[in-house]
This record gives structure tokens, sequence and C-alpha cells, in this order.
């Protein structure tokens, strides 16, 4: 048998895990895990040779039973507005994107989850592209890593990234465990110490999934709304048609009741004539305000609103600037706190819903997944779920 292919990646284990692997595999201390993850993300080495404070047979072991493989870069592209985009090699020739967004005293990562996306929303290219599988914790882990490498980021003392959003390729709450085990990385001390509320899951809207993340993990929630009726969401994004607005409403009162110190941020991609109109605007100003009152707090919801990206083969536009600002002040003449997104990365088509990796083999798994996804398996059951 291949040695390589019975050693455990350490990128795929989360603090807890790392201290298993070295009590019950190597028969070493569990703090020995603290010193290696300080090794792998604070100093971005991934050689065991050169990390020095460890013992010559305790480095010795861990070669003959341990890796750590980052994804392949394929391709690494600076966009004019400093934004920076990666193409990350996967197994079988798929590739995903990844890309960072510098904005004044921070910097943005936006993280894929999946190879390609099986929800079909009908204005995202990722969706266009099909699903071929989850990511492992190693893969969604290792952008950060990757990113954190080129920018020589140090937790807590050079610090250039500052956030990170679960908003690339993917559905994340179709792909929980590993979602949650790389975000649990992202927030460890010994990982990339980032704050909880920094660290932000962007979801489509599965009802009960939010409900499993508010149990198991403690970061910040973005939903994916787009439009305040039933009718014009599920045109928009098809997973409404099974957890309508009133159900994903509910699942957001009950995260809000459960994280009381952060706010749930609704995202609302701008689309000219289709969900722009000001009775749009009043209408979602209803659905804030009534979460609102449901937790009784001020901006429990919040709005970011995303004036559309096109991509090739798009039926829709962008909103004219009129009309975005139309928009947000109506919302904001509703006490509703309303921000409207920047694009950015636009000439390297690394804005939301611009990245598109390269997906393969996806008709095959995508009407398997989508099979699953109609019969409400539980995640872990759903086609390539570690
Ligand atoms: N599946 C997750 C995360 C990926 S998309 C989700 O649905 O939330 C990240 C955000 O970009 C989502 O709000 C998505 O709806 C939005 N988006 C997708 N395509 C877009 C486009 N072409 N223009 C602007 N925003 C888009």
């Amino acid at each position: 048998m291949n040695a390589a292919a019975t050693k455990t990646n350490l990128l795929d284990l989360d603090r807890e895990g790392l201290e298993r692997f070295f009590a019950d595999t190597l028969g070493e201390k569990r703090f020995r895990a603290q010193q290696v993850m300080k090794w792998i993300y604070h100093r971005h080495v991934t050689d065991f040779a050169e990390m020095t404070d460890l013992g010559k047979a305790l480095r010795e072991k861990l070669e003959q039973h341990a890796e750590v493989v980052p994804p392949k870069i394929l391709f690494e592209k600076p966009a004019a507005d400093g934004t920076y985009k990666w193409l990350l090699g996967m197994d079988g020739g798929n590739a995903i994107e990844c890309v960072f967004i510098p904005d004044k005293g921070r910097g943005t990562l936006c993280v894929s989850s999946q190879v390609g996306c099986g929800l079909n929303c009908s204005f995202c290219s990722t969706g266009k592209e099909g699903f071929n599988r989850n990511l492992s914790t190693a893969e969604i882990i290792g952008q950060v890593w990757v990113a954190a490498r080129h920018l020589g980021n140090v937790p807590h003392h050079q610090r250039k990234l500052t956030n990170v959003v679960m908003m690339g390729m993917g559905e994340p709450l179709l792909n929980f465990d590993n979602v949650v085990r790389a975000m649990a990385l992202m927030r460890d001390d010994n990982g990339f110490g980032l704050a909880n509320k920094r660290v932000t899951l962007s979801t489509a809207g599965l009802v009960p999934m939010i409900d499993k993340l508010s149990e198991q993990s403690d970061v910040s929630l973005a939903v994916s709304l787009h439009a305040p009726t039933d009718e014009l969401r599920t045109t928009l994004v098809p997973l409404n048609k099974k957890y309508p607005i009133d159900q994903l409403m509910e699942a957001c009162v009950r995260y809000a009741n459960r994280k009381p110190r952060t706010s749930i941020t609704f995202e609302y991609t701008l689309m000219k004539g289709i969900n722009d109109d000001p009775s749009h605007a009043r209408a979602l100003a209803k659905l804030m305000r009534q979460l609102d009152n449901r937790v009784q707090r001020e901006n429990a919801g919040k709005v970011n609103l995303i004036p559309f990206n096109p991509f090739p083969g798009t039926q829709y536009e962008r909103s004219d600037d009129e009309a975005i600002r139309r928009f947000q002040t109506l919302l904001l003449d509703q006490k509703v706190l309303t921000m409207v997104r920047r694009t950015r990365g636009e000439d390297i088509d690394a804005a939301c819903g611009q990245l598109k990796g390269q997906v393969l083999d996806r008709t095959r798994r995508q009407a398997e997944f989508r099979r699953r996804l109609e019969g409400g398996a539980p995640a872990q059951d759903r086609p390539d779920a570690a």
C-alpha cells in the first residue's frame, strides 16, 4: 500500500481532533497539538523538520503518520482594487475559487464550501456550474491558510486577515460538519484567532441546519433572502419551495434568541425590474420589523444590499444606482439598518456570484443531490458528505 495514503492530513483536524490524534495515534501529550497548530497556522510551516521546538523523535513519528497538505494553487490573480483571487486545485480536475478583499482596517476572505453548488439559484453563476462534491475540512481551512501565507498574516501581531465569510462557492450548511470544524480552526487562538463575530456563514435558508448551527457554533449568520414574498423568492432561490419565508424567519427568530449579542444579516441582491421596486422594500422592512418584534430587540436583523453582478448568459441586470439608493432610503426610513455592498474585484470575476472554479462530472451528482435534498435526507447522508 502507498504509505502516503495512510497519513492523516493535519489540516483535517480541529484542535480537539488534533489533541486526540496526538494522544491516541502518536501516544504523545495532548498539548503538543497546540504547538503544531502554531507552526501550521501562525508560521505557515508544513514540513515537520522545521518545527524546531518538537523533539526529534516526535518529528519522526509525525513524518510517519501525518502530513500537512494545503490545496494546490493553480492560478492567482490580483485585481486593480487590491482584491486577490486564487483558483485552487482539488482532486479529480476540480477547482474552487477563494477571494481576498482588503478594505480600510480590515481584510475579508471569501471562502468556498463545495465544488459547485446544487441549489441552482437563478441569479448565481456557481449554480449554473452544477454540483460535484463537498470540500473536506482541509480544503476549507486550506483556503484560509493559502491566503494567510500569501499575506504574511500572523494572528495577534501582523493581522492582515480579519474576517472570513463563507460566501464563496457552495451552500455551507449542506457541508455542515466540515464547515463547522473549519470555522472552529478559524477562531481558535492556535489557529487563525479570529473573533466569533468575524466569521460569517451565509446560507440560502436551510431551516433545520440553521437550528443545528445555533447549537454547535458561535458565528455570525447571513441569510440570502433576495425577495420578500414566496412567489418571487421561489423563482430566485428554488430552496424556498421547501423552506418558505415564514419558516425561514421563524428559524431566524430562534437563532437571534440564542445569540442575543449579534444581528443576522439579510442579503438582498438587487436585480433591475425583478426585486427592486419600492413595494419590495416596504415588504422587506415589514419582515425586519416583525423579526425585531418577535425577539424584542432593535436591529435583530440588518440588510445588506448587493448590486447584482452579471455573468455571461444571465438574464438579469444590475439595478440602477438611483433604484438602489431609493431602496436603501425606504429601508432606512423604516429604521432598518441597511448597507449597500460595494462591488469589488469585478475585473477578475471575483465578485459575489461570479465564482465558478471548475466543476467536473456534475450532472450525475447533481441529479442525485437534488433527489436527496428533496427527500429531506440529513446532511451527512448527502452525496460526498464526509
Ligand atoms: N450558498 C450560500 C453562500 C454563497 S453565495 C448562500 O446562498 O448564502 C454568497 C452571496 O452572494 C449570497 O447572498 C448570494 O445570493 C449572492 N449572490 C449570488 N450570485 C450573485 C450575483 N450574481 N450577484 C450578486 N450577488 C450574488
